[in-house]
């Protein structure tokens, strides 16, 4: 299966990232502020359910009840082609994944963050979610439901009223895509980090993902150092082997051109250099050595306070396929400048102490 990080693979232009970037630094607004402590039952949820009833994107259903008789709700958002189920709260002492849709629901009835973002998602996909699949287990803060069966086994056997109404929800949606939200044991991390993953795909991680992560911490560590960028997000395109490896970065200078340039050919460079001296890492590449084509590089640049620099200033500069591109906030989706790798390269002089090293 097809390892999709986060990663400068689908996007061509800034604007996906920046949206990332906001989104993350606003989440603490959208945060469903009564579910903090991981034991919250099934009337905590009801009551915000119930609020969502009055709200104009949302559609509430009831499609069932679980052994001891707590309702169970579908909810539905958006009216677009493209079907999403989502469903949380199988193992009833899995709570993050029910909590993070309340989250969510607050996100979309809020009328005045992100208006573009949520209008795209909206009239593009149709999104049904069960929040808390097993209301009896949370209650018991248990893994199985009340009778003591594992609803994620029970999905084709169908004993339990909890699984019989997943599976009439998921028959009848046809969902393009279905999601199956579980917690994992704090002992998974995310990365290389101390972070616990709180929600994970079931795809586990091959150890070349590992590796991967490893040279890309390496090297922005030195990157931070020698140049000052910190590290905002990590990527990568990983099928099988390793085709492509991804970093983004903040900047908190403003740059020329120039600056710009040599910013970003340092990076990869670097980056590259990491790369193809790691030993461990080579039996996984797509191709040795890793070019500038098989990296992307993003920095987006503020001001030494952290704020956006002015609209004709460079606020993003990437490194995609062996183009670079510039962009300021006046354009956000036309580079001012772009170029390949080569002919960046070729700018550069060497007298600046690059440490630029032609092949
Ligand atoms: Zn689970």
């Amino acid at each position: 299966m097809a390892q999709e990080k986060q990663s400068a693979d689908s996007v061509e232009s800034p604007g996906f990232y920046e949206i990332a970037w906001n989104l993350y630094h606003s989440y603490e607004n959208f945060k469903e502020k009564s579910l903090t402590n991981r034991r919250f039952k099934h009337s905590d949820i009801v009551r915000l359910i119930e609020q969502l009833k009055n709200k104009k994107n949302f559609k509430v259903d009831k499609v069932g009840n679980s052994v001891e008789g707590r309702d169970i709700y579908l909810i539905s958002m958006g009216s677009g082609k493209t079907k999403v189920f989502l469903w949380s709260q199988m193992h009833g002492d899995e709570p993050t994944a029910t909590a993070a849709l309340f989250d969510m629901f607050n996100f979309f009835s809020d009328d005045n963050a992100f208006p573009d973002l949520k209008k795209l998602i909206l009239t593009n996909l149709s999104i049904y979610i069960i929040p808390m699949v097993n209301p009896d287990g949370a209650e018991e803060f248990q893994r199985r439901n009340i009778v003591e069966i594992d609803l994620n086994r029970d999905v084709l056997r169908q004993q339990t009223p909890e699984a019989k109404i997943l599976k009439e929800v998921f028959d009848s949606l046809k969902a393009d895509f279905g999601f199956n939200l579980h917690d994992q044991g704090r002992e998974y991390s995310a990365g290389n980090s101390f972070n616990p993953a709180s929600i994970s795909f079931l795809a586990p991680a091959p150890d070349y993902e590992k590796i991967a992560d490893k040279i890309t911490e390496k090297t922005a560590k030195k990157l931070k150092e020698q140049k000052g960028l910190s590290l905002a997000g990590t990527g990568g395109r990983m099928m099988d082997d390793i085709q492509m490896m991804a970093m983004s970065f903040n900047y908190y200078h403003e740059v020329n051109l120039e600056q710009a340039r040599e910013l970003i050919v340092y990076s990869i460079n670097k980056y590259l250099s990491d790369i193809n001296n790691s030993q461990e890492i080579r039996p996984y590449l797509h191709e040795y050595p890793f070019s500038s084509k098989n990296v992307e590089i993003m920095i987006f640049v503020y001001g030494p306070d952290r704020l956006e620099l002015p609209p004709e200033k460079i606020y993003c500069i990437t490194s995609r396929k062996g183009i670079i591109r510039y962009y300021t906030r006046s354009d956000r989706d036309h580079p001012i400048c772009k170029e390949t790798y080569d002919e960046a390269l070729s700018e550069i002089t060497f007298s600046q102490g690059l440490g630029v090293v032609r092949k």
